[in-house]
């Protein structure tokens, strides 16, 4: 048996990203799916990959096989239309990435799209083994290696266990690491369209009651006539909508879309989603290490969790680069507990602040209403407040940096 081995758990997105940076190690790589992959193509959801996100992808190696699928997001506009059946009144207001000397926020991916050339590229390395349709149920860590059991009766030792197994993680029940969860009343409904108007790059999020009706752009023809549409809102309201026959189901769509892409028409099966926000009261036990949804889920809302988890899985990469390079074991207690010590912080924000724009976003209470109007109002004719609300963020990820540099001169 080889000590040499990391062993991940699950093959969602997150999986297959964290195994196609782990085999670019001397490592063997065992992946556990219970899924036949054969159902990949079930997924109708997109993902807005923020920039960190597609450096990834380069480094992978794929990111020139997914390009031509990839929408550049070159502008984020919000509305406000809350009263806008009373009055008539909405406040807009546009991001540009320009303001913050940015491209594009990112590209807007479809899942199955990204999902195909990862396990693509795993296929062709030869340190990837994969266990499909077997699932892990039982670990035990000793001090030199972790011994893993699966459903189908493999036994393997490894260095490390990574859970990628999604928000009902069997990894964390077994270790006993709870979780603050919460709920929303919200169902989230995604389904791809076409409309008549040109989407000129743009990603509009209108804000009412309920929870954001977010249109992003796809990338299909020059014509640009093509988005997917993520509806967040009332389970009522969701699964009513859900039932209804094409005709009257498009014309609710271009309702709540404001005509803001002209007469849109469904071009996709619908799915529907549970919204909740969760996050585990710990990442980390002997050499295992939770990551992605396995201790983190945020509402899709702002395009952070999924990118939220790539900064979990290139922060325990580099960890376990720089420990590998040293001849050292990549899941010895030090490095795990420099990766709690970094991610817990930075990823206990997240959730909090998109809980915390989600509550916003749905909410029927007038005055929290009026105050988000006014917010925006003021966005719109501040410019410089604007920028500096773009600013915010990039200001966060240099405080990000120099944290992890002062954790890293603790060490
Ligand atoms: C409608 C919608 C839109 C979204 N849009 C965005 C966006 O634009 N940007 C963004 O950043 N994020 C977005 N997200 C969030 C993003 O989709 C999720 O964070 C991401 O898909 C979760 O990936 P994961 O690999 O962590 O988990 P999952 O996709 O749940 O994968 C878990 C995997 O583990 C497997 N598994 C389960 N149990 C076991 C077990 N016991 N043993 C082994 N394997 C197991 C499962 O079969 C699955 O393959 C969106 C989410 C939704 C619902």
């Amino acid at each position: 048996m080889s000590f040499e081995n990391v062993i991940i758990s699950g093959l969602g997105i997150s999986g297959l990203i964290t195994a196609s940076l782990f085999c670019k190690e001397k490592l063997q790589v065992h992946c556990f799916e219970p899924r036949d992959f054969s159902k990949l193509s079930e997924d109708q959801r997109t993902t807005a990959f923020l920039n960190p996100a597609i450096e990834v992808f380069k480094k992978i190696g794929i990111w020139g096989e997914i390009k031509p699928f990839a929408q550049p997001l070159k502008e984020m506009e919000i509305i406000d239309a809350a009263g806008f059946e009373k009055n008539g009144e909405t406040v807009s207001v546009v991001f540009d990435p320009n303001e913050v000397s940015l491209k594009s926020f990112g590209y807007n991916i479809p899942n199955k799209r990204v999902s195909s050339s990862l396990l693509d590229f795993l296929r062709k390395k030869r340190n990837f083994v994969l266990h499909n349709e077997d699932t892990l149920v039982d670990h035990y860590a000793f001090d030199p290696n972790i011994l893993v059991k699966s459903a189908k009766g493999k036994v393997l030792e490894g260095q490390l266990l990574i859970s990628c197994e999604g928000r009902d993680s069997e990894i964390r029940k077994r270790e006993k690491i709870s979780s603050f969860k919460a709920s929303y009343n919200q169902l989230a409904m995604v389904f791809q369209v076409s409309h008549s108007e040109n989407h000129k790059e743009r990603t509009t999020e209108i804000l009412d009651t309920g929870g954001p009706f977010t249109i992003i752009p796809l990338r299909s023809s020059a014509s640009q006539l093509k988005s997917t549409i993520v509806w967040m809102d009332n389970p009522k309201i969701i699964n009513k909508a859900f039932n209804l026959g094409k005709t009257e189901f498009n014309a609710i769509i271009t309702k709540k879309s404001m005509g803001v892409r002209g007469k849109i028409k469904l071009a996709s099966e619908k799915q529907k989603w549970p919204v909740s926000s969760q996050i585990t009261k710990g990442l980390i036990s002997k050499r295992t290490v939770l990551i992605a949804e396995s201790s983190h889920v945020m509402p899709p809302t702002g395009a952070q969790g999924l990118n939220t988890s790539v900064e979990d899985i290139i922060y325990l990469y580099q960890i376990c680069k720089k420990a590998l390079r040293s001849n050292k074991d990549i899941g010895e207690d030090r490095v795990l507990r420099q990766y709690s010590l970094v991610r817990f912080p930075l990823i206990g924000g997240k959730v909090f602040g998109i809980h915390l724009l989600n509550k916003i976003s749905m909410t029927e209470n007038r005055f929290l209403k009026t105050a988000r109007k006014n917010f925006l109002k003021h966005l719109k004719e501040n410019s410089a407040f604007k920028k500096n609300a773009d600013k915010g963020r990039l200001r966060i990820i240099k405080w990000q940096k120099k944290y992890f540099l002062l954790v890293k001169k603790k060490k």
